[in-house]
């Protein structure tokens, strides 16, 4: 296993202030705290909160990361197996993300409940998998503006039935409760950008490339870039829209300056290009094998058991989706 290139990383926490063990921080240290090291580009604090609050870390002022597992969904993780973020501004909160439950996107409402009663105006979606918008039904009693690509409702409602059979089966019964599919009310096309009270979010909608509705979010304050699947570290990437397309992307990615990027799996920050490198190298690896095997006359089968294997020790739940992607690299290569 390769180490990701994370800017940020519990085990220094410690030098910086002492991490408070099982019991819940509370808001005065929070803010005593953010306000101690408003300086550092590190995390500054890690809250351990009680066992129905996700984990959050200040990666930046005002800006939030819970780090998702490295697993398939199970009743145990109840779904939360993506990072999933909000932004504190001066008049209000937006989320990025829920998680792949109702109950794990509650666990991570108590969390921002913890820092700030301030509304939660906004919950963006990056994109339409369950894993990052299972959680959305969580927020409605905040009545939020649901926020993601134009294209993502049409995504979303044609894989409904199978995404919420998938995982009640995956999930179980309790985990499963409270799921609903919950589109957005604002389709974005382009740019937007939401004002939270002094800073404000830039939304850019992407081409097709890990889906065909990503959504890249800029918190101008910070300079972070919160990049969803779009960028996968530790954990496979998963090809869902176009290889060829997610290539291209993260070639424009890597030119673009930001103090730091948050993956949709990985790391809760990294930094530009470096994060992009060893998913460019994958995807990379999968296009030159599957196209050198089309051009020998090799079957799809034949593909699926060796194009890319060279990756294999590089990621976690390779096992799991690597097949799946290179299935899906194959029908796009084919036709070249
Ligand atoms: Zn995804």
């Amino acid at each position: 296993m390769r180490s990701p290139a994370a800017i940020t990383s519990p085990r220094r926490i410690p030098e910086f202030f002492p991490v408070c063990e099982l019991s819940p921080i509370s808001r005065r240290n929070a803010v005593k705290a953010a306000l101690a090291f408003a300086a550092s580009p590190f995390l500054r604090y890690v809250p351990t909160y009680a066992a129905d609050h996700a984990e959050v870390s200040e990666i930046a002022p005002g800006v939030f990361v819970h780090q998702g597992r490295y697993e398939m969904q199970s009743p145990e993780n109840r779904g939360d197996m993506a990072n999933a973020c909000f932004v504190v501004g001066n008049e209000s909160v937006a989320v990025i993300d829920t998680l792949g439950s109702a109950v794990a996107g509650s666990e991570l409402r108590n969390a921002i409940r913890t820092v700030t009663s301030k509304p939660i105006r906004y919950v963006i979606n990056t994109h339409m998998h369950p894993d990052h918008v299972f959680g959305n039904a969580a927020f409605k009693e905040d009545n939020p503006i649901y926020v993601g690509h134009l294209k993502l409702a049409r995504g979303l409602a044609s894989r409904a039935e199978r995404y919420l059979a998938i995982n009640k089966q995956m999930l179980g019964d309790n985990a499963f409760q409270g799921i609903e599919i919950i589109l957005p009310t604002l389709a974005v096309n382009g740019t937007e950008t939401l004002d939270l009270g002094g800073r404000s979010l830039v939304l850019e909608t992407q081409p097709t490339a890990h889906t065909d509705n990503d959504m890249t979010i800029t918190d101008t304050a910070t300079d972070t870039l919160f990049l969803g699947d779009l960028l996968f570290s530790v954990h496979v990437p998963t090809l869902d829209g176009s290889i060829k397309g997610w290539l291209a992307l993260l070639d424009d990615l890597s030119r673009k300056q930001a103090a730091r990027v948050v993956p949709g799996h990985g790391p809760k920050a990294m930094e530009l290009p470096g994060a992009l490198e060893p998913e460019q190298r994958y995807l990379a690896a999968i296009v030159s094998d599957v196209r050198r095997l089309i051009k020998e006359g090799k079957t799809l089968e034949d593909a699926t058991r060796v194009a890319g294997f060279s990756e294999r020790d590089a990621w976690k739940l390779f096992d799991q989706y690597h097949v799946r992607n290179v299935t899906a690299a194959f029908a796009e290569l084919e036709w070249e």
